[in-house]
């Protein structure tokens, strides 16, 4: 099906990167930076160019577009989607691409910022990538990969559908958010009007990788209330909640339960934040595991830890308040069995070795996934996210081009 096809994911992704679309966890606005925009217009015109005539760009940076079904058969509608924007960790703006074709295995260092080295020592993955074409930043920059690389396999796949007629799909929903990296990606989506039953982000790592799993993530706020009196006159009267929160912290497990020694499927509960004075404080907590009734156990665990605490101070009290953050997507995903099945099938019918992998975070999938669209990830090849040594692969790129296209054939197969 690809033999005579030229694939155009790397050509876009390289002008892709150019825009500059950092988004900004300090604005309040939808989207966070009207830059992201820049981007997503160039999108809806290249999407026109190609004869998808609805591609549209709305007020909040969303870009929604359909490629419509071209069979007799009743599909299920399936969506393609990935973020514009690029994470605040590191400049967005002069992106330089840079094209190491025929990569040899060697540690690439970035022009720009001789000090910006990639090794195969830090990134073992690149081992794997030896004769393929390497795309990196040029140093000072992060490259954009996350999720530019998506964004371009999407177009891709837009592009080889407007020139294969004689593939047959059902109706195919691309949907392009704005503010992925500061977690408001969904903020204002329109399922309505974007109108697909089954989704797959395109944002995952190493090519074969299908993360059907997310973690499931709560806040807790714990406020302790002190006794507070005039300092000099203060013996066996005051209780300096600062003191408590001091006492809270102390308590908590060292050695597991914490993220910096926690790994794969292991939970954890980490304090982010603390705010007080000695008469009131706060502390934020935020609880993540890959079970929903495991994050209750650790909340009661955590609960326990409070009131031990607390027994010393019996004149202070305290609130301890539990907020829903996000679930695992697997409980939404596994049952839509299809949605994973069609995607492994697609994957090696593209040649690639399917993978599941489970994601230890949340993203914009987990969330439309609970609001009624099943979304698990599919690769892009994107490695080493958020920093200036972030490179994707070619290859990979058009490894996940054949998957989604192979996908979007093998829902109309079935139906
Ligand atoms: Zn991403």
């Amino acid at each position: 099906m690809f033999d005579n096809y030229q694939f155009t994911a790397a050509e876009r992704f390289m002008r892709y990167v150019q825009v500059d679309t950092q988004s900004d966890p300090l604005s309040s606005t939808h989207p966070s930076t009207e830059k992201q925009k820049d981007l997503s217009r160039i999108l809806v015109e290249e999407l026109k160019a190609l004869g998808v005539t609805d591609a549209e760009l709305d007020e909040f940076g969303y870009v929604y577009a359909t490629l419509p079904a071209n069979t007799e058969k009743k599909v299920p509608v399936i969506c393609f989607c990935s973020h514009v924007d690029t994470a605040p960790d590191a400049s967005g703006a002069g992106v330089k691409p840079l094209l190491h074709k025929n990569y040899g295995g060697q540690d690439i260092v970035l022009p720009d910022d001789n000090t910006q080295v990639i090794t195969t020592t830090n990134h073992p993955y690149l081992k794997e990538k030896v004769g393929e074409d390497i795309i990196t930043a040029s140093g000072t920059t992060l490259l954009g990969a996350d999720d530019k690389a998506g964004v371009a396999i999407i177009m891709d796949m837009a592009n080889f559908f407007t020139r294969n007629k004689d593939v047959k799909h059902g109706s195919i929903k691309i949907l392009f958010t704005p503010d992925e990296e500061i977690g408001h990606g969904v903020d204002k989506v329109d399922l309505k009007k974007l109108g697909a039953d089954f989704g797959y982000t395109l944002d995952g790592g190493e090519r074969g990788s299908f993360t059907d799993e997310s973690f499931s993530a709560d806040g807790v706020q714990l406020v302790i209330n002190g006794v507070i009196t005039h300092p000099g006159y203060a013996k066996d009267k005051l209780v300096n909640a600062l003191k408590i929160a001091g006492d809270v912290l102390a308590s908590l497990p060292r050695a597991e339960l914490s993220p910096e020694t926690t790994e794969e499927r292991q939970g954890f509960i980490h304090p982010v934040r603390i705010s007080g004075i000695a008469e009131k404080c706060t502390i934020d907590f935020i609880v993540r595991d890959f079970v929903t009734e495991g994050l209750k156990k650790k909340e009661e665990f955590l609960l326990s830890l409070v009131e031990m605490v607390m027994e010393n101070y019996p004149t202070a009290s305290f609130e301890f308040n539990v907020n829903e953050q996000y679930r695992n997507m697997k409980e939404v995903v596994d049952k839509h069995p299809q949605v994973t099945e069609f995607a492994k099938e697609a994957m090696e019918r593209a040649g690639v070795k399917f993978e599941r992998k489970s994601a230890r975070g949340g993203t914009d999938g987990s969330r439309l996934s609970f609001m009624g669209l099943p979304c698990p990830d599919i690769f892009t090849g994107e490695m080493a996210f958020h920093s200036k040594q972030e490179y994707v692969s070619v290859q990979d790129m058009n490894k996940a081009v054949q998957t989604i296209v192979h996908l979007a054939k093998i829902w109309e197969e079935k139906s």
